[in-house]
């Protein structure tokens, strides 16, 4: 198969994503405010997410539907748009009965089970922040964003609560309740905790939604500490404008659709996207309950009939790792629209999707900060591999530079380099970073939202991300984005990942040095390093092209999936490691 070139959408593409044909005219009509107008509001007045995607379905014709299919090892269990309803009216007056009130916070650290999704929703209900932890992170990390957050209850699980949480409880003077989730049979034992299902029995299953306003906090997540300590990102319940408006219009959700979000809800998207849009545009969500696992993923893709499948790119260079075998003779005709998020995909990536799964990958850039989706390859939009895509309607980006004085002038050349920014104001824009007021101030010039990344925009409007501001090169008066280097070296067919650094350098300030790990069955070997270096001069020039690279059997990456190149860089150099608190085990 050609792998260059732009991938034109077809008459049939667009067929089924009726709104989007018109990527101009969409975003012409298209206002915050008429989005609103899709929500319900509630009854009296206000706006809460939880009763957008759960009260308002309990009595209406989606009731008996599936809205999330639990996959584990062996079992299947299915929750129809009914049921939440309930449940989460009986987390709310459990909240309520051990006194928890409005404001304030509950952590849940679970894997992804039933609990964890009634615990988010019953808590923002409740009109309580909700906080989901990823709960591979060690005590540690636990501790200092509950501490940080001032968490007053935490649910858990038993095996949970007593291999992490129970040495740290003496360090958290705000927790108030721990509800254990009876998972090993071992919560009667714990002290200091309860029993949630006992609770939720005696809970009564009619709450009245806490009458929330669009400005109320409802959610904080941790940003994934990527270029240094964690930020606790806060979130309104206006967000769910948001999240209506880039289900519809990024991920194309329709009602009879099958969607699986691959995020892990301690992390934004398996938040925004893992809970809230699906329940919102009524789409059936599978929630796969494991660990990564390449056949199991396919199998997921194939015999659940996902039709919309958003993930993540360090996902899929683990299926690109995992070889073309276990693909071969797996074909996924239901399979209507991909996405990615987290991290840049690189054309490779873009491409393998169309051989392996029949279809492109959709790259698409947000943040934690944002909320939601802000600049991505529209169903509708013909795709340019290794580009974002363009702003969603209501989105209005721009790629900035920084005046000495602090105020922003606008870069308005196609392919010039700068900062990406965000035109302020669109409904899931974060309202502040937890006891962190100094640099969430930095985030913004004037009307300008400044995301901290590098991108450039060409003269059709699509974005390219180049790197983030700290990772840039600068090497011989060049700067030099990362991402360029690192597509570059994949697409030699022995790279599975690659990852470069500027290395302090006499000479011309730095040299981009690279760290590769190799495809399953390929040796690394001094002829193949020269290989990789000639390969990328080719591509690349002298000036850009690494001059060295190492071989390392997996690269470092934050739970989330993202490569942590300030590791890197501080391993190369023999500097502290500094927070690595969301550092993947065994990186
Ligand atoms: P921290 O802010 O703690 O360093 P983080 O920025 O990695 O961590 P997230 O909010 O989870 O935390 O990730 C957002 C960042 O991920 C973006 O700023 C960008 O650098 C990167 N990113 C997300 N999507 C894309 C994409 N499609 N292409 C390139 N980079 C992306
Ligand atoms: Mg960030």
């Amino acid at each position: 198969m050609q792998r260059s070139g732009i991938i034109h959408k077809t008459p049939a593409d667009l067929a089924v994503a009726p709104n989007l044909g018109d990527y101009a005219a969409t975003c012409a009509a298209f206002s915050w405010d008429n989005a609103r107008q899709a929500l319900a509001g509630l009854p009296g007045g206000g706006l809460n997410i939880a009763y957008e995607a759960v009260e308002r379905h309990a009595q209406g014709p989606l009731h008996d539907r599936t809205a999330f299919r639990f996959l584990g090892d062996e079992s299947v269990r299915d929750v129809s748009f009914g049921e939440p309803a309930r449940l989460t009216s009986r987390f709310a007056n459990v909240l309520r009965t051990l006194g928890v009130q409005r404001g304030e916070r509950v952590f849940v650290l679970t894997g992804r089970i039933p609990e964890l999704y009634v615990a988010v929703l019953g808590g923002l209900k409740a009109g309580c922040v909700v906080s989901p932890l990823f709960s591979a992170f060690g005590p540690e990390p636990i501790a200092t964003r509950l501490n940080i957050g001032e968490g007053a209850v935490l649910v858990t699980t038993d095996g949970l609560y007593a291999r992490k949480v129970a040495k740290v409880r003496d360090t958290l003077p705000s927790l108030r309740h721990v509800l254990v989730v009876d998972e090993e049979g071992t919560a009667a034992g714990l002290a200091g905790t309860q029993d949630l299902a006992a609770l939720m029995a005696e809970a009564a299953e009619v709450f009245d939604t806490e009458p929330t306003q669009a400005e109320d906090l409802a959610l904080l997540h941790f940003t994934s500490g990527t270029t240094g300590t964690p930020k606790g990102a806060m979130h309104v319940h206006g967000a769910v404008v948001t999240h209506w408006a880039t289900g519809r219009y990024a991920l194309d959700l329709h009602p009879d659709d099958v969607f699986w979000c691959t995020a892990d809800p301690g992390w934004v998207t398996g938040t925004s996207y893992g809970i809230i849009a699906p329940l919102l545009h009524g789409v059936t969500s599978i929630v796969d309950m494991a660990e990564f696992d390449a056949e199991r993923w396919y199998r997921i893709l194939q015999a659940q009939r996902v039709t919309v499948w958003y993930t993540a790119p360090t996902a899929i260079r683990m299926l690109m790792k995992a070889g073309p075998e276990l693909a071969r003779g797996l074909r996924f005709p239901q399979l209507r629209f991909v996405a990615s998020v987290g991290e840049p995909l690189n054309p490779e990536a873009v491409w393998w999707g169309l051989e392996v799964l029949g279809k492109p990958i959709h790259d698409n850039w947000w943040q934690t900060e944002t909320g939601g989706i802000m600049i991505a390859n529209l169903p509708a939009l013909d795709i340019k591999p290794g580009s974002m895509g363009k702003p969603l309607p209501g989105v209005e980006a721009a790629i900035v530079r920084q005046r000495e004085d602090g105020s922003v002038a606008l870069i308005d050349a196609p392919d010039e380099e700068g900062e990406l920014a965000l035109r302020r104001g669109w409904p899931s824009m974060l309202r502040g970073y937890l006891n962190n007021p100094e640099r969430y101030r930095k985030c913004f010039a004037g009307d300008w939202y400044l995301s901290g990344d590098l991108a450039r925009r060409d003269a059709d409007g699509y974005y390219w991300f180049v790197g983030r501001s700290d990772d840039v090169i600068k090497s011989a008066g060049h700067l030099i984005g990362p991402f360029e280097v690192e597509s570059a070296l994949m697409e030699h067919p022995a790279v599975a990942e690659a990852d470069v650094i500027g290395k302090p350098d006499e000479m011309v300030g730095e040299v981009v040095k690279a760290f590769v790990s190799l495809k399953k069955g390929v040796e690394a070997s001094d002829a193949l390093r020269r290989e990789l270096l000639g390969h990328a001069r080719k591509k690349l020039g002298a000036v850009v092209a690494p001059k060295e690279i190492d071989f390392l059997p997996v690269l470092p990456r934050t739970r989330s999936g993202k490569i942590m190149r300030r590791l890197l860089k501080a391993r190369e150099l023999g500097l502290p490691e500094g927070d690595t608190s969301t550092l993947e085990a065994g990186a």
